[in-house]
């Protein structure tokens, strides 16, 4: 097969991989980004391009026959999920064996799905994870930069003061404040201009109309507007969809090969790909990146790897959950989409958790307080790879789960306590989960910097070889991580650009 060369290829197009994009693109490198997913740019039949939470089609997930949203029932009603069509759509729910884990699928990756939230972590908890990091040139240059470029912004307090919209986390506040828990603003990179004319009628509504999980049409700065469209400006950075890279190996110039199966809107494979590269990029994420490198260790394919790949991941301590409201303490039939509050307990030595208020828009009063709660849970788990079936399979366990799960419940029984309230048990299929523990929307780690990689994400033993994503992360950050992605990615591109690259 013919093998199609550039400069540098990037695997993947979330945070990580459009970082690594743009600068080197910026950089004058003529750069491929290969995509799983495809380019979301086109409306269907409704004149839409992404469908919303409360009536999803074929666009919502990944190759289904039904929707699996992370609520499964209303009042243990089987109501939430819907029957569609298999297809390439953008929320992708990936099962293993004790965990199961959410991401996005398409050019963006999770910034097209997720809640936007732009958490900058504590200083010391960053320190504390990446202890050969200079943190004070994160805070002062790379965390900076990342928000500049992601279009962070904030709600106006006086707006979300007095806006239905945000009963739903007033109310949310409230019984935290009774428990005498600290809540506090969590910046966006949903425009909130925009967000207060769709309240105000006069644009479009997208996070006021229950768009999210499976994509928003308008009003969210995901990374095909930000990041992705730079690069494609600077005329250096061709990206390809719908091409899952399957396998990484070097040539014996010491340049990197892949493989590549491009599928149609089936699945089908309908051609595959051979790429070759001097620098090899990969941001497909903690899943993607840890599974790419631990098959290509264990098969030999690039056998030196250090035995820290695919080692020290984690669920960022997630957990979801629901309270029971007072009848007189309503949420709101309107709720936004975005959230932008957390109750910070972070501090607390006994029981660390920070925990985003998050909206539940049924479209009706349902009392319901929502969370997710991002609690410091020390396990980790492996990727390995199956040699009997070809599958990289991930160690995780229900009993490391049950830890956050733990740590959740100690924190809400405190609001529980103080408001007279109690625990909704009819929101996660069975009658006795009032705490999702078995799913979580920040896989973090496979290739911890500092251990699979040195201090900039160079893969050991692998010259040109980069990792830029989540994996780089050691199974927690402490707040939504995509903030703490970009600015790492940021800070490798300078070091790599600077010394490996243009020198
Ligand atoms: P990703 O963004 O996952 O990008 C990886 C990309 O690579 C994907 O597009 C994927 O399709 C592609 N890919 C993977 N493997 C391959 C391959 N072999 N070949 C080709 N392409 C490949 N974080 C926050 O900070 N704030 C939030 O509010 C928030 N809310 C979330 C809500 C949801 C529903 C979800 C799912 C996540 C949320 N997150 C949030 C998490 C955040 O989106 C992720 O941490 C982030 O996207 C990870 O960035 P990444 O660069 O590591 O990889």
């Amino acid at each position: 097969d013919a093998v199609e060369s550039a400069p540098a290829v990037v695997v993947g197009s979330g945070y990580g991989g459009a970082v690594a994009a743009l600068r080197l693109g910026q950089a004058g490198i003529r750069t491929l980004v290969l995509e799983m997913g495809q380019l979301w740019d086109t409306a269907g039949a409704d004149g839409k391009v992404f469908c919303s939470t409360t009536a999803p089609d074929q666009r919502s997930m990944w190759f289904r026959n039904r929707t699996e949203a992370p609520l499964a029932t209303f009042l243990w009603l089987d109501v939430v999920n819907k029957a569609i069509n298999p297809y390439p759509g953008v929320l992708d729910r990936v099962h293993y064996d004790q965990m199961s884990v959410y991401v996005g699928r398409g050019v963006g990756g999770g910034s097209l799905v997720n809640g936007g939230m732009a958490v900058t972590p504590l200083k010391s908890y960053f320190a504390e994870q990446f202890p050969t990091v200079d943190a004070d040139e994160m805070y002062g240059t790379w965390f900076p930069r990342a928000r500049a470029m992601l279009g962070v912004n904030s709600i106006d307090p006086a707006w979300f003061e007095s806006t239905e919209w945000y009963r739903f986390t007033r109310t949310s506040r409230k019984a935290a404040a009774n428990a005498g828990l600290k809540t506090t603003f969590v910046p966006n990179v949903y425009d909130f201009g925009y967000m207060q004319r769709e309240a105000a009628g006069t644009a479009t509504k997208s996070a006021l109309a229950g768009e999210v999980i499976y994509g928003n049409n308008h009003g969210k700065r995901s990374l095909d507007k930000t990041y992705l469209a730079a690069a494609l400006g600077t005329g250096n950075v061709t990206i390809q969809t719908m091409e899952k890279v399957t396998s990484v190996s070097r040539a014996t110039d010491g340049s990197y090969l892949l493989t590549a199966e491009r599928i149609d809107n089936t699945g089908a494979v309908v051609e595959t790909k051979q790429y070759g590269c001097t620098y090899l990029f990969l941001g497909g994420g903690s899943l993607g990146t840890s599974e790419l490198l631990v098959r290509a260790r264990d098969t030999g394919a690039l056998p030196d790897l250090d035995a820290g790949v695919g080692a020290g991941w984690g669920t960022n301590g997630n957990v979801m959950l629901g309270r029971a409201n007072h009848i007189w303490d309503t949420v709101g039939a309107h709720q936004a989409t975005m959230p932008v509050m957390g109750i910070d307990d972070w501090a607390n030595p006994d029981n660390p958790v920070f925990a985003e208020i998050a909206p539940l828009p049924m479209g009706f009063e349902h009392w319901i307080s929502l969370y997710l709660a991002i609690t410091k849970n020390p396990q980790r788990a492996r990727f390995t790879y199956d040699s009997s079936t070809g599958a990289v399979k991930l160690g995780w366990t229900t009993a490391q789960s049950a830890v956050s799960a733990g740590m959740a419940k100690k924190l809400f029984d405190r609001v529980n306590a103080a408001n007279l309230t109690i625990y909704r048990y009819d929101l996660f299929g069975s009658t006795s989960k009032v705490f999702a523990d078995n799913f979580t929307y920040h896989p973090l780690g496979g290739c911890v910097l500092g251990e699979a990689t040195d201090d900039y994400g160079r893969v050991r033993g692998y010259p040109n070889l980069y990792v830029t994503d989540g994996s780089l992360v050691p199974g927690s950050i402490g707040v939504n991580p995509f903030v703490t992605i970009t600015a790492l990615a940021e800070r490798t591109l300078a070091r790599v650009l600077a010394e490996d690259i243009r020198s």
